[in-house]
């Protein structure tokens, strides 16, 4: 028998989803006639929009004729979606190349591997609460001790974000080389300030750490004025490396298309101190260990960007934005303390006083028939705190939120 990769033995078990998944079958065997309604997993609903069906099934039949079959193609992706993706950036007002962006399948798997080419004894900095994949990869890498009885890992340095200090994580005390940053946020529905993501890169620079800016949510973001890709900020570019995706942008999380962007001037140093550019690196692993995302759904996601394409998903985001502001009004008039919601499609509220995040899911699913995520589950400090996702149909959010003004009114 091999030796396992021992550091697998210091995950939590993925404790948070599974025991929702069995809390909620055990209501549901005792009470067979609750409707239940879920608000908890933060996947999208609505169907992909027509012109973007209607892109996938035009490359499904070029690879289905001789003249225009194609085999493997880049495995940073095709020219029109990169060139398409830069054209986006520009717009939004941040310097990005084609050459700087890097297609795959998920910003999940990219905010996973990104760790590989940096070595295990860099300090990693996350936020408490947190998207637990930044962390657990770091675990499995071997980067992090063993966990304490409250699930921190050793090595890892937790910054608190809560109502506290406005969801806006301060700077780490002393040195961190990489930082793990997600605006706007998943669970809190925060989204970072411009002038608050200025400080952290000119820490970056200053500590020479490097930023991983997970901007999986910036489409939601509906206030003017705040930043979208973190190289809107003056001298990111050599400090930040940017994670985006068209799951929750254009409902690809059943599809499956995302990219990642590395500045040309990011390095790391080498043994001897000399740099090495990161983007060379990650290009090195990503043609090793990927071949690329499949022709048909790079020209879906282009479609994303054509008039038709955007005015389609950006109508499928304001649908979900008028769930969030549902959510969001209607919990703060049955008296609940709620934060997020306006740039994200997370509400994150507060739990009544003495109770715990579970304590609230149980109440929740019990007398409302409602299903949230507590908030403990991603990380110490999101005891107290309680997620609502706002992805789902209109009627069911409507009726969800009736049903906690009726019967969980504070
Ligand atoms: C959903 C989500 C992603 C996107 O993941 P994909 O693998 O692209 O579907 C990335 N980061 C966060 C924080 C998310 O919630």
């Amino acid at each position: 028998m091999p030796r396992i990769n021992p550091h697998y033995q210091k995950l939590r078990a993925g404790y948070l989803f599974p025991e929702i998944g069995k809390r909620v079958r055990n209501f549901a065997t005792a009470h067979p006639e609750a409707r239940i309604i879920r608000l908890g997993i933060g996947d999208v609903v609505l169907p992909l929009p027509a012109p973007i069906v209607e892109a996938m099934k035009a490359g499904a039949d070029e690879m289905g004729s001789q003249d225009t079959f194609r085999g493997y193609g880049p495995e940073q992706g095709y020219e029109f979606l990169l060139e398409a993706i830069a054209g986006a950036y520009h717009a939004q007002g941040a310097n990005v190349a084609a050459e700087e962006i890097f297609v795959s399948d998920g910003s999940k798997c990219d905010t996973a591997n990104i760790q590989e080419i940096f070595a295990l004894d860099n300090v990693v900095a996350l936020t408490d609460p947190v998207y637990p994949v930044y962390v657990d990869t770091n675990v499995m890498a071997g980067r992090t001790g063993e966990a304490d009885d409250c699930g921190r890992y050793a090595n890892l340095v937790y910054l608190p974000t809560t109502a506290e200090n406005g969801f806006d994580p301060a700077l780490p005390v002393g040195h961190v080389d990489i930082i793990y940053l997600c605006s706007p946020n998943n669970p809190t529905g925060a989204v970072m300030a411009r002038a608050s993501l200025a400080r952290w890169v000119a820490y970056a620079r200053k500590e020479g750490a490097v930023i991983l800016f997970d901007a999986a949510y910036e489409a939601f973001i509906r206030e003017p004025g705040l930043v979208h890709s973190i190289f809107e900020i003056p001298g990111s570019r050599d400090v930040a490396i940017e994670f985006r995706s068209f799951s929750k942008t254009a409902g690809f999380t059943g599809t499956r298309c995302a990219f990642t962007v590395i500045p040309r001037e990011l390095c790391g140093h080498d043994a001897s101190g000399a740099p090495v550019p990161l983007r060379g690196l990650w290009n090195r692993r990503h043609t090793t260990k990927f071949n690329g995302v499949s022709y048909p759904v790079q020209r879906a996601a282009v479609a994303v960007f054509s008039p038709e394409g955007s005015r389609a998903v950006q109508a499928n985001i304001d649908y979900t934005m008028e769930n969030a502001r549902i959510i969001r009004e209607g919990l703060a008039a049955a008296g609940y303390r709620v934060y997020g919601g306006e740039n994200a499609p997370y509400i994150w509220l507060r739990v009544p006083a003495g109770v715990t995040s579970w304590d609230f899911f149980d109440r929740l699913l019990a007398e409302a028939h409602v299903v949230g995520t507590p908030g403990s589950g991603f990380g110490n400090c999101g005891e107290g705190y309680f997620r609502l996702s706002a992805f789902g149909l209109r009627e069911n959010i409507e009726e969800a939120i009736e049903r906690i003004r009726q019967k969980m009114h504070l």
